[in-house]
């Protein structure tokens, strides 16, 4: 068990609060079970409705699972061309696209239209991500089965042949117009071509198949056994607009905000080896201290800065949020050591005592933090330990141990009191969703300009969608028509961090 500094969750509820299913192996998951004990908050109890609605994806995924007699009609199918109505089992088949942050943000969101959908989530997961994350559902597995009948998975990019527009503009598939009213209508969805067998739904940055966010196109989808999901991105606040979505989410989400991190806490448990990583680390430096600030130092080639701007974005950032211990100036600094001494050298324990866990491919940060700190006492008496697990120096997307290594750090975020994230980082954005936290976002430098201000305080733990669909009147009659934009107003709001993102709050 992990020793907790004050305020963490003592007896934390281990499937909190419902979300989690009882009854799997303790042994081969022991993160599914352990890791209520360590996260610092629980802001959102899951509703009654999603507890149900997660019941129901448990008991399908069993009676769907790969090696199934239903999987295997489905699959039956497929193989023969075209999609047929009467099969029980439907499938979104999740495929791995960019980095760590990027797929775990998909995994979510394909997760959720499984759930809105009634259809059952399958991963296909290449040799870099294989001891990565557990089974997440008792009974069954997740896991795509390699003889599945469509060929190189991994290759097929963001515009493959049976990309979902180009299969409306070859007219291989057709919107379904939902006028129940107008006869018209009806005639002409009986005249509708056979679905296709499986449709590649490219819903990456280039966002290729945007259509997919419209009512019409999701009545076409319906009929559609197989859905192939490529995808980097959290596209959860787009589902918003389609009505038939729209109502569900409320229910399943009262609180907008808690969509991701239930999502996320329910979903993607790290195995054992990482799981061993995130414990011995926090056992080791993280679990004597009172508050735990996690810090995600993330650089993009497109607004890079010098370390030296990075790091006085951060302090400032830190000043005008308060995040960060402020330090004593000389006058003060030798009665305030003392008394730090005095008050906390024998027990050794929690008390005032703050750790900085900075979490980034490079160790500068790591350097200039911790000798703050060495160089200058904290005020209030607080102690401060700095630390970080690694530093990678590349991203190496293709590697094991280097993605379970970063799996590792977003757990350890996940477990702090506050967080400062970089903005636009899908790996700061799982952290926060997973502590349940509203992190301090340190704005990108655009134009390689250092920006003011610093940061934004987030006004939610949820994930920016960085590219939602964009999409005008003519495509999608009834996102105009149907939806409640208000509400939509209301809870979609632009991200404090990019101006062409939006995220729930
Ligand atoms: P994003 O690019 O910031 O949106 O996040 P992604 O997770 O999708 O891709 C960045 C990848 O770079 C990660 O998955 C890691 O492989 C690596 N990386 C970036 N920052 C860190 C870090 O702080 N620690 C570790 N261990 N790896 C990192």
């Amino acid at each position: 068990n992990p020793s907790h500094g004050g305020g963490a969750a003592k007896h934390a509820d281990e499937l909190l609060g419902g979300l989690l299913a009882p009854g799997m192996d303790r042994r081969s998951c022991r993160s599914r079970y352990q890791a209520a004990h360590y996260y610092k908050h629980f802001p959102y109890a899951p509703s009654p409705h999603l507890l149900d609605k997660l019941r129901a994806y448990e008991a399908r995924h069993r009676r769907c699972a790969p090696g199934t007699p239903l999987y295997n009609r489905s699959v039956e199918q497929l193989r023969s061309g075209r999609s047929a109505g009467g099969v029980e089992c439907n499938y979104v088949v999740w495929l791995p696209f960019d980095g760590l942050g990027n797929r775990m943000l998909s995994m979510v969101s394909g997760f959720l239209y499984a759930l809105l959908t009634d259809r059952v989530l399958l991963v296909d997961l290449p040799h870099d991500s294989s001891d990565l994350f557990c089974e997440p559902f008792p009974g069954a597995t997740w896991l795509l089965p390699p003889d599945f009948p469509v060929a190189n998975l991994f290759g097929l990019g963001p515009r493959p042949e049976q990309s979902y527009t180009i299969l409306l503009n070859k007219k291989k598939i057709t919107a379904v117009v939902n006028n129940d009213d107008d006869p018209a209508s009806k005639n002409a969805t009986a005249a509708l071509p056979p679905p296709p067998a499986y449709v590649y739904l490219s819903l990456g940055y280039q966002m290729a198949d945007k259509l997919f966010f419209c009512g019409d196109d999701q009545r076409a989808l319906a009929k559609v056994n197989w859905l192939l999901l490529y995808s980097d991105l959290y596209f959860v606040p787009s589902l918003y607009s389609v009505a038939e979505f729209n109502g569900e989410l409320r229910r399943l989400f009262p609180a907008k905000e808690s969509a991701c991190h239930l999502l996320a806490r329910y979903l993607l448990h790290p195995t054992n080896a990482v799981w061993g990583m995130v414990t011995r680390y926090y056992n080791s430096y993280l679990a004597q201290a009172s508050r735990r600030i996690g810090v995600q130092i993330r650089m993009f080639n497109f607004a890079s800065v010098s370390v030296d701007d990075l790091y006085n974005q951060i302090l400032t950032c830190s000043r005008q949020e308060h995040v960060l211990p402020e330090t004593t100036t000389d006058n003060d600094n030798d009665d305030d050591l003392a008394t730090a001494y005095d008050s906390n050298s024998s027990n050794g324990g929690g008390g005032n005592y703050t750790a900085i866990l900075i979490a980034s491919l490079y160790p500068d940060y790591y350097v200039r933090i911790r000798a703050t700190y060495y160089e200058h006492a904290a005020r209030g008496r607080v102690r401060v330990g700095v630390f970080q697990p690694t530093h990678e120096e590349r991203q190496a997307t293709q590697r094991l141990f280097h993605n379970q290594k970063a799996l590792a750090e977003i757990h350890l975020l996940g477990f702090s009191d506050e967080l400062v994230t970089s903005g636009m980082s899908t790996f700061g954005y799982v952290g926060s969703s997973l502590a349940g936290v509203r992190p301090t976002i340190l704005m990108p430098a655009h134009g390689h300009r250092v920006p003011a201000p610093p940061c934004r305080r987030a006004v939610s733990m949820e994930p920016c969608n960085l590219t939602p669909p964009r999409l005008g009147e003519a495509e999608c009659r009834e996102m105009a028509a149907v939806v409640d934009k208000e509400d939509v107003a209301r809870h979609v709001k632009v991200c404090e961090d990019f101006d062409r993102g939006v995220k729930f709050f």
